[in-house]
């Protein structure tokens, strides 16, 4: 198989994104990252991208519903039934083709050999760039897609490596945290995203140690770029004023969209 027909096989079993990295942009890369620590034999990286539907972040913008959309079809129960099954299915059809392919998702299990870096495979394969908000941005979806790898040893052509300039004049992820996480060189401090309540998840074995894709900084992230992406939409996503809790889940913005001019009692997405 070539690129073009990995790219069409991906896309025809469901992919929204596709990129293709040659193995020998990873030279450099921390070993206990390097695609070769795990499969010796690879010669290149197919990056495969799944939107995160903006719908499933309706329950957690509105403060109404985690776990219920956004906890199923935004997380975990996409990433383990569609796209395991996605990458599983073009690994088959490689593998046919009497290529050696590895299906790999994006999970941190850090006391192992090898622990993947999502961020570097999917810049290397061209989907797009992180930014000032350490998100992984596409020009399609901006924050809003999981991705999931192969490591084959097919030899294929790559992509271009793109840089996103959305960041630029921008700081609503920064401005959005209620915690006042970000630091002033913009690294985070993570021990005040494991407390968020702000729709963050501690995810100890997912891509990142706390899943933010849903949170504060992130849907501002979107509520910016719904203007500058590929994927647009007829009406605007915030329909309403936002809601916020601090470090102890006491409303630090009253008289919001909440029944009574509260949050919810119940936090399930904490
Ligand atoms: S997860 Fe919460 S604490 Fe962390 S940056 Fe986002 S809004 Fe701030
Ligand atoms: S909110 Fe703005 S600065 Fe933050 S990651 Fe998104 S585009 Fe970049």
């Amino acid at each position: 198989m070539n690129s073009a027909e990995i790219k069409a096989a991906a896309r025809a079993l469901g992919a929204d994104l596709v990129g293709i990295a040659p193995v020998e942009r990873f030279n450099g890369m921390p070993e206990v990252s390097d695609p070769r620590t795990f499969a010796p034999g690879t010669r290149s990286v197919i990056a495969i991208g799944y939107r995160i539907l903006r719908g499933s972040l309706r329950g957690v913008e509105e403060g109404t519903s985690f776990n219920n959309t956004y906890g199923f079809f935004g997380a975990p129960h996409m990433e383990k039934m569609y796209m395991s099954r996605t990458i599983y299915d073009l690994c088959c059809q490689i593998e046919n083709a009497g290529a050696e392919a590895a299906p790999v998702l994006s999970c941190r299990y850090t006391n192992q050999g090898f622990v993947p870096d999502y961020k570097a495979y999917a810049h290397a394969a061209g989907l797009g760039s992180t930014g000032k908000g350490g998100f992984f941005l596409t020009p399609e979806y901006g924050h809003r897609q999981r991705i999931a790898f192969i490591f084959t040893s097919l030899e294929l052509e790559g992509d271009e490596v793109i840089e996103c300039d959305f960041c630029k004049d921008c700081d609503a992820c920064i401005k959005a945290c209620p915690l006042n996480a970000y630091k002033d060189d913009n690294s985070l401090d993570l021990n005040l995203c494991r407390q968020c309540q702000n729709g963050a998840t501690v995810t100890p074995d997912g891509a990142e140690p706390v899943d933010r894709c849903a949170s504060a900084c992130a849907r501002a992230c979107m509520v910016a770029l719904e203007d500058k992406v590929g994927n647009r939409f007829e009406a605007k996503f915030r329909k309403r004023s936002v809601w916020q809790r601090g470090i102890h889940g006491e409303s630090l913005i009253s008289g919001n969209q909440f029944t009574g001019g509260r949050c919810p009692d119940k936090f399930e997405g904490k």
